[in-house]
């Protein structure tokens, strides 16, 4: 055992976290030190009196850019380069985060997350300390906070001993490459609506068939594209 999964988080937000992460599967996991959260203040290294870290961008245009010199002195505190874990810059250009990706984090020993703030970062850090974009989705926040979180907790209850047996992820949506089945759970009759039937036959065969074709209709009718491409049919 090296130590726990360890996120460390650049912000000038420090305040935010752990929020959410700080309850539940993740809270408990982190009193429990399963996984460590190191937060580190961006604003520790700004310029002068005020201790400034952004400045107008060059080029003109509307808001203010995170300095490169600044988030760079943040980042080599935070991890030196002989840190083993990604760096990673929480970023609407990104990839967008997939569960496989998650599953590759959660299996190393953490991440280094920078979040941005304002316009964004300026673009020589990016490419001086090779930090990859991650995106959350194809929407844009008005920080790398909550992405950061969202990227931690989908992490964090992979980690071993975190979720129970029982719950252990490997039926989850997108594990197979396929949306999750329906849920279903007491009472057996709800404003008229029972619960089907195959699932309290106590068949375990016909309880998995049943799954799996919902799970596949679901899919088909929602996520199409998570479907292999079919082949072209041969004439
Ligand atoms: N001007 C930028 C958006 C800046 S939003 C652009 O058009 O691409 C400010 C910060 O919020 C970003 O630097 C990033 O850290 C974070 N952010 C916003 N949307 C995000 C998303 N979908 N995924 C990950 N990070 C995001």
């Amino acid at each position: 055992m090296t130590g726990p999964w360890r996120a460390t988080v650049l912000t000038l937000y420090p305040e935010m976290f752990p929020g959410p992460l700080g309850v539940s599967l993740s809270g408990d996991a982190l009193a429990r030190a399963v996984w460590a959260l190191e937060m580190r203040n961006i604003r520790d290294h700004g310029e002068g009196r005020h201790k400034r870290v952004d400045d107008t961008p060059a080029g003109g245009g509307a808001g203010m850019v995170l300095r490169a010199d600044i988030l760079a002195a943040a980042l080599d505190a935070a991890a030196p380069a002989d840190d083993p874990r990604p760096r990673l810059l929480m970023s609407p250009r990104g990839a967008p985060l997939t569960q496989a990706r998650v599953r590759a984090l959660a299996a190393g020993p953490g991440v280094v997350l920078l979040c941005g703030r304002f316009e964004g970062v300026d673009q020589r850090v990016i490419d001086a300390r090779g930090l990859e974009e991650v995106s959350i989705g194809d929407y844009v926040l008005s920080g790398g906070e909550i992405p950061a979180m969202v990227l931690i907790d989908a992490c964090v209850r992979l980690l071993p001993g975190v979720m129970g047996k029982e719950e252990s992820g490997a039926e989850e949506s997108f594990e197979g490459g396929l949306l999750e089945y329906p849920h279903y759970t007491r009472p057996r009759e709800w404003e008229g609506r029972a619960i089907p039937e195959v699932l309290l036959s106590g068949n375990h065969a016909a309880i998995a068939r049943w799954r799996r074709a919902e799970a596949e209709r679901l899919t088909r009718e929602r996520r199409p594209d998570l479907l292999p491409a079919r082949k072209p049919r041969e004439e």
